[in-house]
C-alpha cells in the first residue's frame, strides 16, 4: 500500500519541488526536468519514456474536463453556438498546456512514491 505524504505531493505538484528533498526546482526549463535534483542529487530520470504517457493522460483529461465544464456553463447561459463550442475548444487546448506542468509534478512525485525514480547509483554518470 502506497503511504501518501500529502505535503510533499502538493510541494511537488503545485510549487514544482524535488519529491526528495522537496527543496530542488524541479523543472530546468520548460517542461523538462532535471536528470537530478540540483539540491539533493537525487535521481529523477526514470526509465525511457517515464516522464511522459501519465502527464499526457492527465493533462488532457484536465483539458477535457475543462473544456465540458466550459462548454456546459457558456451553452447553458447563452445555448449552443459557434463561438461557444470554439471557446470551449480554446479552453479545452490551453487547459492542457497551462496544467502539464503540473501533471507532470505529479507524475514525479508519483514515480518517487512508487520507487520508480530515486534509487541513487541506479544510473551510471555519464
Ligand atoms: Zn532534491
Amino acid at each position: 500500500m502506497l503511504e501518501v505524504d500529502w505535503k510533499r505531493l502538493a510541494r511537488t505538484t503545485f510549487q514544482h519541488r524535488c519529491p526528495a528533498c522537496g527543496d530542488g526546482e524541479l523543472f530546468s526549463e520548460g517542461y523538462r526536468i532535471h536528470d537530478r535534483c540540483p539540491s539533493c542529487g537525487t535521481d529523477l530520470r526514470g526509465e525511457h519514456g517515464a516522464h511522459y504517457g501519465g502527464p499526457i493522460v492527465l493533462g488532457y483529461t484536465v483539458g477535457g474536463v475543462t473544456g465540458l465544464l466550459v462548454l456546459t456553463a457558456l451553452g447553458w447561459a447563452f445555448g449552443l453556438r459557434t463561438w461557444v463550442v470554439w471557446t470551449s475548444v480554446g479552453a479545452l487546448v490551453l487547459s492542457i498546456f497551462l496544467a502539464y506542468r503540473t501533471c507532470k509534478a505529479f507524475w514525479v512525485w508519483f514515480l518517487y512514491a512508487t520507487d520508480e525514480i530515486g534509487e541513487a547509483g541506479e544510473w551510471g554518470e555519464g
